[in-house]
């Protein structure tokens, strides 16, 4: 038997509580579980300001929304005390990084906004450079030709307080099996894996949010597409109205998130938002 409709005031209560639930779990954190109704209201909230048009920098706020929500749910794994992870260790930061247009905007802003102070000794031509160079690559020139991340200075990163998901949810126990791992292809990278886990949930929420306003979820390199952003006039206003901004941009078609759960909670936010 079909369920009876909801009156529009049932609905506004069920929009009401969505949204409540989902500042909870920003303030808190998402669990190592999934939990449906609680993805649900943090993606939730998320679309709302990724569609508040009273806000011109909406995308790259809604990443920075979900910044919060991973360091949030983070916060376990990077107390551990036997966490390798240090400032000065990078040895992580010659793979490819592949992440959303909001982050991008995100990042972007923050280089044009600390120019002169934070920003001021990040090389923007040497970011220009590497992007086209990695383009020029095979996929098996890349994997194989690990280089040096362009944001990275002095050996720490540029922009850590705005670095994307993948580095802000890849963590080890070990920076000296990192070594071993990156320059001498021996062994492995103990990764902890429920920050990974943790880091693949935000950004699968950040994606559902993406979709459920009918905007790209196409993966960017991030130096490439920190390029792009910043050479583009209005890029994220021109993102936000449909363009593809970051055409012929490495990438990747969909990112590799849990598919099946960024459609699932797209379809509930469409359904919240009507
Ligand atoms: S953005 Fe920062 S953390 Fe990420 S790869 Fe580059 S230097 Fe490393």
């Amino acid at each position: 038997m079909a369920n009876p409709p909801i009156s529009r005031q049932q609905r506004r209560k069920v929009k009401r509580d969505s949204l409540e639930r989902g500042r909870k779990i920003l303030a808190r954190g998402l669990g190592l579980e999934f939990v449906e109704d609680e993805a649900l209201g943090v993606a939730f909230l998320i679309y709302e300001r990724l569609t508040d048009e009273s806000r011109p920098r909406r995308a790259a706020e809604a990443a920075e929304m979900a910044e919060q929500l991973l360091d949030k749910s983070m916060a376990a794994e990077t107390s551990l005390p036997d966490l390798g992870c240090r400032k000065g260790c990078s040895f992580c930061c010659s793979a490819l990084v592949t992440c959303t247009a909001p982050e991008i905007f995100r990042v972007a802003h923050w280089l044009r906004d600390n120019a002169t102070g934070a920003a001021s000794s990040i090389d923007l031509a040497a970011v220009t450079a590497e992007a086209a160079r990695r383009h020029a690559l095979t996929p098996t020139e890349r994997f194989l030709g690990r280089t040096p991340c362009p944001l990275l200075v002095s050996q720490a990163c540029g922009i850590y307080a705005v670095r994307p998901i993948p580095c802000r949810a890849l963590l080890s126990l070990s920076s000296e099996a990192c070594r071993l791992a990156m320059e001498e292809s021996k062994g492995e990278v103990p990764v902890i894996v429920p920050a990974m886990n943790k880091g693949e949930m935000v950004r699968t929420l950040l994606l559902a949010a993406v979709s459920a306003a009918g905007l790209s979820d196409r993966g960017i390199e991030l130096n490439a597409g920190v390029a792009a952003a910043l050479a583009t006039p209005d890029a994220e206003a021109r993102w936000l109205a449909g363009e593809n901004v970051f055409d012929g941009v490495l990438g990747a078609d969909r990112m590799l998130s849990a598919r099946g759960a960024q459609d699932h909670i797209a379809k509930l936010i469409r359904l919240l938002a009507s």
